[in-house]
């Protein structure tokens, strides 16, 4: 088990600046999903810590050695990418193998290896087979196979699971979570997906222009957003976003009034979860009018939207079969979230 170090890391491509100063202790061990939209830096910055791209300036340490200026080969990582990048001509027992037989491992060795990966993969029956016989899923664990099978001190992930459908993509999610927890390593995953992140990481970084928004584990980004950005990223649907002024403790948005948790003033946005949003009577302190507009019946729970005289605000409520469009209704929240003109979260 090894930790890993970035230090001030940056990358600037001519003048245009993709990473910057990026700072993260992963403790050895840790699984830390990278997650963002797309162009915020997250494949660049996995791209340098397997040493495929150099850094503009800062550090890479992965245990006690700087690696930032080793050659990839040097760095035992091992990564896995979206495309798989299996041997086509090679048996899967030959592309499983073929790392360590450029290492010189004598045969024997290689085989008990091999046996060893196939068994943990069930990838027992494939053996004998070329890849394109194969599924998207088993290549993908062929792939998975090739980076455990050279015990590497760092898996990086980079969006492995996009080429596979939904289904399979939360078997292979599973899959990997287990196989975290029984190789204990330490593992950095790039995803753009937030539920990969919320289920796979026991740390999430949200990246945005670059940045590191927020650090921390999947509950406590959903829980206190930092900013309106992983507010509105983190959460299906999103978190509903009303901007206003918050006045005599007050927080007013084009005929809403909601009580302010904490004696600020001045121009504000006030963060609403979906699931925090109740149908409640009329007169209810606090209760957001609007026309229904969508309605989706999901089984267990349905999703509304309501047309208020400002934004558009989404609830996901218990299963509701009665509800239809056009009906005049109150919503309440029992939990806000506050963010200040700038956008940055007001503890509460
Ligand atoms: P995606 O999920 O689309 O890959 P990402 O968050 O992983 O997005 P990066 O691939 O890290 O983003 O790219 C960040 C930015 O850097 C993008 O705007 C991209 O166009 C730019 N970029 C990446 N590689 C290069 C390159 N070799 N030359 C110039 N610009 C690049």
């Amino acid at each position: 088990m090894t930790n890993v170090s970035l230090r001030g890391l940056s990358k600037s491509f001519g003048h245009f600046s993709v990473v910057k100063a990026f700072d993260l202790e992963i403790a050895a061990g840790e699984f830390v999903v990278f997650v963002g939209p797309s162009g915020c830096g997250k494949t660049t910055t996995l791209r340098m810590i397997a040493g495929l791209e150099l850094p503009t300036g800062g550090e890479i340490f992965i245990g006690s050695r700087d690696v930032t200026d080793l050659d990839p080969r040097d760095r035992r990582i091992a990564m896995v990418f979206q495309s798989y990048a299996l041997y086509p001509h090679m048996t899967i027992r030959e592309n499983l193998g073929f790392a360590l037989k450029l290492a010189g491992v004598p045969k024997e060795e290689i085989a008990r290896k091999v046996e060893a990966v196939a068994d943990t993969l069930g990838l027992q029956q494939y053996l004998q087979a070329k890849p394109r016989t194969l599924s998207g899923g088993q290549r993908q664990r062929v792939a998975l196979g090739r980076a455990i099978i050279r015990e590497p001190d760092v898996f990086l992930f980079d969006e492995p699971l996009s080429n596979l459908d939904a289904k399979l993509r939360s078997v292979m999610r599973n899959e990997i979570i287990r196989l975290h927890k029984s190789l204990k390593s330490t593992m950095i995953y790039v995803t753009h997906d937030q539920v990969e992140a919320m289920t796979m990481g026991d740390r999430i970084v949200v990246m945005h222009g670059g940045v590191a928004q927020q650090i921390g584990t999947p509950l406590e980004v959903y829980d206190e957003p930092a900013n309106l950005f992983v507010a509105t990223f983190i959460g299906s649907p999103s978190m509903n976003i009303l901007e206003g002024e918050v006045e005599n403790g007050k927080f007013q948005c084009q005929g809403i009034s909601i009580d302010s948790p904490v004696p600020v003033s001045g121009k504000a946005f006030l963060g609403i979860r979906p699931e925090h949003l109740r149908i409640v009577p009329h007169d209810t302190p606090g209760a957001i009018r609007g026309t229904l507009g969508v309605v989706e019946h999901l089984g267990a729970e349905t999703i509304i939207e309501l047309l208020t005289d400002g934004p558009v605000i989404t609830a996901r409520i218990p299963r509701a079969d009665g509800l239809s469009g056009g009906a005049e209704l109150y919503v309440a929240a029992n939990h806000i979230h506050l963010f200040d003109k700038d956008g940055n979260r007001i503890e509460t």
